[in-house]
């Protein structure tokens, strides 16, 4: 079957309509009517070929929220109608220990990614959820609460997951003294998902003007990292950092925040980035990365959002915007994450 989406052809290219092939359901897969899309500053990277391996032509999106259409024949736990989401995998071994615990985002024989990645079986390239349709492995569509809002749920998807991922790995909760490195679709979740377990949360951020709005998503500080006296002020006053920036940067002045054996997690940036060893061994301090987050866990991030109603902050766009939205999100004026309402995609 065909269905519309929005492609890039080349490296940089604008995205432009293009009706693409979805395969018909193998017996595990569940078909799903895509209903929103969120809109990754890694979808900018990728069809930009910032991290190498693009296939064009490359439908991005990986925050995806829809309604399964149909299902396979062996698909026991979901059924047409049902709301679903589905994130930056589709598919992984389902066999090794990675994916036995739960983490198939480290699966040993690598996670099939939403698109610009390989189906296991067919080696095709997959496409993502800039589309209509989707087709998916039943384990990679979540089943969503009637309580969830689904028009503001799509970026729990990656943005939600990178950022809840770290926080439950370090376990943050009343007491953790949280900072978050750029307030964008990553950042503003962060924020408001530390907020949500209770820490106490510094926004350290290169936007001025973005500070008003961080205390109303519930920071409690707001530091601005271009001022050398304040961030020399903030130095050894926080547990956890999540930096979320998306280009590569030194790392040192996040580094000197950190108390003794704090955790900066570095979620941003796919690039090297300079550290300085003497600011580690004074406070015992580490850096370390963290990828998405397995299905088990975003399960648990989507439950939560559900009970304790955190959403995102979306602001819907027309597919016929993305070059737009990309542009702005360049410019870090995001606020603080596209969803593009996929109603769009019929007058395209
Ligand atoms: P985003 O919405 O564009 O936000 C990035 C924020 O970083 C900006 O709003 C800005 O915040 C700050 N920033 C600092 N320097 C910047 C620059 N030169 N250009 C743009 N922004 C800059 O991006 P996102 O969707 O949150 O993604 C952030 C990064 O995480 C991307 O590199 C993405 O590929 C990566 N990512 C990683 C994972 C993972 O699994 N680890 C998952 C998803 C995304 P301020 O204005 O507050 O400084
Ligand atoms: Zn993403």
């Amino acid at each position: 079957m065909h269905t519309p989406a929005y492609a890039a052809l080349s490296a940089g290219a604008p995205l432009q309509p293009l009706a693409i092939a979805r395969r018909a359901p193998r017996p595990h897969d569940v078909v799903i009517d895509i209903l929103y899309c969120g809109v990754c500053h890694s979808d900018l990277h990728q069809v930009r070929n910032d991290w190498g391996g693009a296939r064009y032509p490359m439908v991005p999106g990986h925050e995806i929220i829809g309604r399964v259409a149909a299902v396979g024949s062996a698909v026991a736990g979901l059924k047409v109608g049902d709301p679903v989401g589905v994130g930056c995998m589709v598919d992984s071994c389902q066999a090794c220990d990675q994916c036995g615990h739960g983490e198939e985002q480290f699966c040993r024989q690598g996670p099939t990614m939403t698109y610009n990645g390989r189906d296991r079986l067919s080696g095709e390239t997959t496409q993502g959820g800039y589309s209509r349709r989707i087709v998916v492995h039943e384990a990679f569509a979540i089943g969503l609460s009637p309580a969830l809002d689904l028009a503001r749920a799509a970026p729990l998807l990656c943005a939600g997951i990178t950022t809840w991922s770290p926080l439950r790995q370090h376990r943050a909760g009343p007491g953790t003294r949280l900072g978050v490195v750029g307030l964008g679709g990553l950042g503003h979740m962060a924020v408001k998902l530390g907020v949500a377990l209770g820490c106490e949360v510094t926004l350290v951020t290169g936007s001025a003007a973005k500070a008003d709005d961080a205390l109303a998503l519930g920071a409690h500080r707001v530091l601005l990292s271009r001022d050398a006296v304040a961030m020399k002020a903030a130095a050894a006053s926080m547990d956890l950092i999540i930096d979320t920036v998306p280009v590569a940067h030194d790392l040192d002045p996040y580094v000197r925040l950190l108390d003794v054996a704090g955790q900066l997690v570095v979620v941003g940036a796919l690039e090297s980035m300079p550290v300085n060893a003497a600011s580690l061994m004074r406070g015992r301090r580490q850096v370390s990365g963290s990828l998405i987050g397995g299905i088990a866990q975003t399960r648990e991030l989507l439950a939560f959002c559900a009970e304790r109603e955190v959403y995102p902050a979306c602001e819907s766009i027309p597919i016929q915007q993305i070059d737009e939205a990309f542009a702005r999100m360049e410019r870090a004026d995001v606020k603080y994450r596209f969803v593009i309402d996929m109603a769009s995609l019929a007058d395209a």
